[in-house]
């Protein structure tokens, strides 16, 4: 089916959600979350999902994007989390293929001793992860490597070894799975904290939720409660059980490059002189890199600082392999990510596990924490079926039969559609590549939603606007730059220069009166501009 826009968005039908009874309901609209509310349609019940803010706007659109298992924690033996997060991979490579793109990962070494140690450590990774013999790693140095990635410094790095891994985009991998878990009938509500919980005899059996639709807080039942806030699962507990587990925040920022400062061809694993592990993945005219790893005590969880010394690091461990001598202020945009690790004493950040746990609380509350986008399907798995446990008679219910998942309906893989839309659409490669890898087959629907560039020279149309204000539930501005076209990422110049054209279309759209409009603008403006001047930051 063509997604089923929630129905539940105006006020008069958010009043009557009181009324449904709902066999669970999951608190958390990032990948987490949205996952668990997927999973429980499929399994015939019925769910709802309530996020604060906008879907994505959490971690789950702050990530390195990558599918990955995770090579490095073979260093801490933890080989059963990466043998999962390999074979995992494959898995939303199956379900999405579009948001699930097959890249080599260049990971650089300084000496041989050092490069036969990744060796070992990619082996391992292939034959845990079940690799095909076709996608496996290759060993280049010399002038091969000179080739594939002619400005890295090979007197310092002369080995390379190139192996599979899988991007994505964190943010619409989320709604993907919100639209999905809406089509198996699925209650999806973005910009709806939960207030707090409802008790009956004892057991968690719902919760207030604040709705600008309603001015009172409203009561919603359900057999089930799920906490799936990621960096906010503390405060949902601290309703019910606060002193069952804690976690540790760890701030993650990433920086976007030129791609004409930062020439690279290859997504690279760089090893900061610290030992850790930064990533430099090329996307069009654009190059991301990150990320730090450092705890975080601030108490800004949406919008957590990018520091000068954090955006040093990076550019410094950068510059290192390409010997460029890039500066902040070559620096376009910037985000930070907050990681939810559930708490092992004495550990660092960096050692602590990327693990998942569920933990049920006395009175029934489901939390899941830790864990990390590649697992999100066994996640899920894992908590609908600890719902079953507690509500055995939900074994009964009848799994649902529609598959279906946004983008992916069609057989035909990424590549083949995109050599049919280059066929038949008169539109820039480019635009047309992009239209596919975020909107799969449903690229063509975009297209022809408006194929007006949002602002002159652009690679991103007014239809996928269009797209995310009717189908993907944005709205505001941030929710359709930030999280539905992603132009502080991919397009940075085209955030500010295409914001009136965008604000002008949602003003129709969704019916803003001018100050609206212009207090939308100025709200886009000011984030942008925090994003894209760290220094100011500091
Ligand atoms: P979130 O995405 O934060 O979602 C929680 C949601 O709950 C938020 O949207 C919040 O608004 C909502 N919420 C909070 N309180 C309430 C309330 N009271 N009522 C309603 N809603 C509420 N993983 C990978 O697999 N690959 C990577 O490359 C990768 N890179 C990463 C890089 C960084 C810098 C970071 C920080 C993480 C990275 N991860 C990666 C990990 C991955 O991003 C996270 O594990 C995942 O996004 C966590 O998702 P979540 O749904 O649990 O949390």
């Amino acid at each position: 089916p063509r997604n089923r826009f929630s129905t539940m968005q105006d006020s008069s039908s958010v009043e009557t959600l009181g009324e449904t009874a709902f066999d669970v309901i999951i608190i958390g609209g990032g990948i987490t979350g949205a996952g668990v509310f997927r999973q429980a349609g499929l399994q015939g019940l019925k769910a709802l999902l309530v996020e604060a803010k906008d879907f994505a706007s959490g971690t789950s659109s702050r990530s390195t994007k990558l599918i990955h298992g995770g090579i490095r924690y073979l260093q801490n033996g933890e080989w059963a989390l990466v043998r999962e997060g390999a074979r995992e991979r494959l898995r939303v490579l199956k379900l999405a293929p579009h948001l699930a793109e097959p890249i080599d990962l260049l990971l650089v070494a300084p000496n041989w001793f050092t490069c036969l140690k990744y060796l070992i450590g990619v082996r391992l990774y292939e034959f845990l992860g079940q690799v095909r013999r076709e996608d496996r790693h290759r060993l280049i140095w010399g002038k091969a490597l000179a080739a594939i990635e002619p400005s890295l410094d090979r007197k310092r790095y002369p080995y390379g070894i190139l192996y599979r891994e899988y991007l994505t985009d964190d943010a619409r991998l989320v709604l993907a799975n919100v639209r999905a878990g809406c089509a198996l009938d699925g209650v999806a509500l973005n910009y709806t904290p939960v207030e707090s919980l409802l008790e009956e005899d004892g057991r968690v059996a719902g919760v207030t939720i604040r709705h600008r639709g309603s001015k009172n807080p409203i009561a919603v039942k359900a057999a089930c409660v799920v906490n799936a806030a990621g960096p906010w699962v503390p405060k949902v507990l601290a309703m019910d059980e606060p002193a069952l587990k804690s976690l540790i925040l760890s701030k993650g920022v990433h920086v976007v490059l030129a791609r004409s400062d930062l020439r690279i061809n290859q997504c690279c694993l760089l090893v900061a002189d610290d030992g850790r592990p930064v990533f430099a993945i090329p996307a069009d005219e654009i190059v991301y890199v990150g990320t730090t790893d450092s705890i975080y005590e601030g108490s800004d969880l949406t919008w957590p600082p990018v520091l000068d010394h954090e955006v040093q690091y990076l550019l410094g461990v950068v510059n290192a392999h390409f010997k460029l001598g890039l500066q902040p202020p070559q620096v376009l945009s910037s985000w930070a990510g907050l990681r939810p690790l559930i708490a092992q004493s004495g550990k660092a950040t960096t050692e602590i596990s990327r693990k998942d746990e569920v933990w049920v609380s006395r009175k029934g509350l489901i939390t899941i924490a830790g864990g990390k986008l590649t697992g999100y399907l066994k996640m899920a798995e894992l908590v609908v079926q600890q719902v079953v446990q507690q509500h055995p008679v939900f074994r009964d219910r009848i799994p649902s039969a529609l598959k279906w998942f946004p983008g992916a309906s069609q057989p035909q893989p990424p590549e083949g559609l995109l050599t049919s839309l280059l066929d038949s659409e008169n539109v820039d490669a480019q635009i047309l590549k992009r239209l596919v890898r975020r909107y799969g087959d449903e690229a063509q629907a975009v297209l022809a939603s408006g194929r007006e560039l949002i602002a002159p020279g652009a690679k991103m149309i007014l239809g996928q606007v269009y797209w995310a204000v009717t189908q993907e539930y944005a709205q505001t501005m941030e929710d359709v730059v930030y999280r539905r076209l992603r132009t502080p990422l991919y397009e940075p110049d085209l955030s500010v220069r295409g914001v009136e054209r965008i604000s002008e279309l949602m003003a129709e759209m969704l019916g803003w009166d001018e100050a609206e409009r212009l207090r939308q603008l100025d709200q886009i403006r000011s984030r942008l501009a925090a994003d894209q001047h760290f220094l100011d930051n500091t």
